[in-house]
């Protein structure tokens, strides 16, 4: 009762990254307010999936296994979650906001009256003053997220109704086993009980998935370009060094905009999330919303012809120069120096 669950989306039998990293988060969560972390699987044929979720430290997985639960339909998932959470009375339900999190998520909490903050990049606890009411709450879930336009990074917290539910990125959180061998109890649910005949009223006749066209996210070195790289032709350039170095190349959203380069490589709060080993940010200003999408890289270099850009601030070196007269050097000296 009152614990802390985490929604696990499967994909061809494996439980997507975004959900292993939530139950990492809410691992450390669920220690801090002293209750269970929980999962739920939903889908068809899962065999041995407590394998990949007990890991992460859940000490109960709910599993809701039959045909028609794979591929993922909005009412059979929903009524699964709704009427599973007014058994449990979760105190918080986290899942990723992906495709299926944006749709499920609204559905479940509006079912719920519980409320919902999208896109968080940062979950904590902590208390509330409601300085008004004269009342303070405890241990309430701290949903952080970039506000108005970025201007502002926002704390919204849910004081009275639960559960507190939230849906974060891909990326944004850190994903760690906790013991290979945790032990947590696996609850096989029948399914018939959460959901109704009617529910399945949609079936899925065929599924086309496009493959991503490359590693961005798992590259250990990311090339990023800004705005300041000029033209596509120039972003040529960074793909060079991306060959020499083996890396992947990503862009911010300016220069996306600008036509410089893919949607699919966009870096920042409303693109991808990254944390290479290695983050080269070639002409890129650092704002807010780029800063959100890669600050967790190890190393960061900046190569920018303003020595005061914003994003100087936060890299470990800084190349003061224009892009055209440094990649091309990088290029050179590393094919130079790995002979
Ligand atoms: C709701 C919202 C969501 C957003 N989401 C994202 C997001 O996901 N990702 C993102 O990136 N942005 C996002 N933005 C946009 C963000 O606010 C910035 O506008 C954007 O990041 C700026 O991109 P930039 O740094 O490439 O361009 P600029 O800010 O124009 O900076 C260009 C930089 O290049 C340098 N420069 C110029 N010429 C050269 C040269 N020849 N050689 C070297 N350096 C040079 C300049 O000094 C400058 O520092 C979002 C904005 C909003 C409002």
């Amino acid at each position: 009762m009152n614990n802390l669950f985490v929604y696990c989306e499967i994909e061809e039998g494996n439980v997507l990254d975004v959900s292993l990293e939530l139950l990492t988060k809410g691992r450390s969560l669920a220690n801090q307010l002293g209750c269970q972390l929980e999962a739920v699987v939903a889908g068809s044929g899962l065999k041995n999936i407590e394998k990949q979720v007990l890991p992460y430290g859940v000490d109960k997985l709910h599993v809701f296994d039959s045909e028609g639960l794979y591929p993922y339909t909005s009412l059979p998932h929903t009524a699964i979650l709704v009427n599973l959470f007014k058994e449990e009375k979760p105190q918080i339900c986290l899942m990723g906001a992906t495709v299926i999190g944006r749709d499920l998520g609204p559905r479940v909490s509006s079912a719920l009256t519980s409320g919902l903050t999208a896109d968080c990049t940062s979950l904590e606890i902590g208390d509330h003053e409601d300085k008004k009411e004269g009342k303070t709450y405890k241990n309430l879930l701290y949903q952080i997220r970039p506000a108005f336009g970025g201007n502002i990074v926002a704390t919204i917290v849910n004081p009275e109704h639960r559960p507190q539910m939230a849906t974060v990125r891909e990326g944004v959180m850190k994903k760690a086993i906790l013991s290979a061998d945790y032990k947590g109890k696996v609850i096989r649910h029948e399914v018939a009980n959460y959901v109704a005949d009617s529910d399945y009223v949609v079936s899925v006749i065929e599924r086309h998935i496009e493959k991503a066209k490359h590693n961005l996210k798992g590259s250990p070195i990311v090339i990023a370009g800004g705005y300041g790289v000029g033209s596509r032709d120039n972003f040529n350039l960074l793909f060079d060094l991306a060959k020499v170095l083996n890396a992947e190349v990503g862009a911010s959203r300016a220069a996306v905009d600008a036509g410089f380069a893919d949607h699919d490589r966009q870096i920042g709060q409303t693109g991808v999330t990254v944390r290479p080993k290695l983050y080269i940010a070639c002409g890129i200003s650092g704002q807010i919303q780029h800063i959100a999408g890669m600050q967790e890289s190890g190393i960061i270099i900046s190569i920018n012809n303003d020595p005061e850009a914003p994003i100087n601030t936060i890299a470990d070196y800084v190349v003061n120069g224009s892009i055209e007269e440094v990649v091309p050097k990088m290029i050179k000296f590393y094919k130079q120096n790995s002979k």
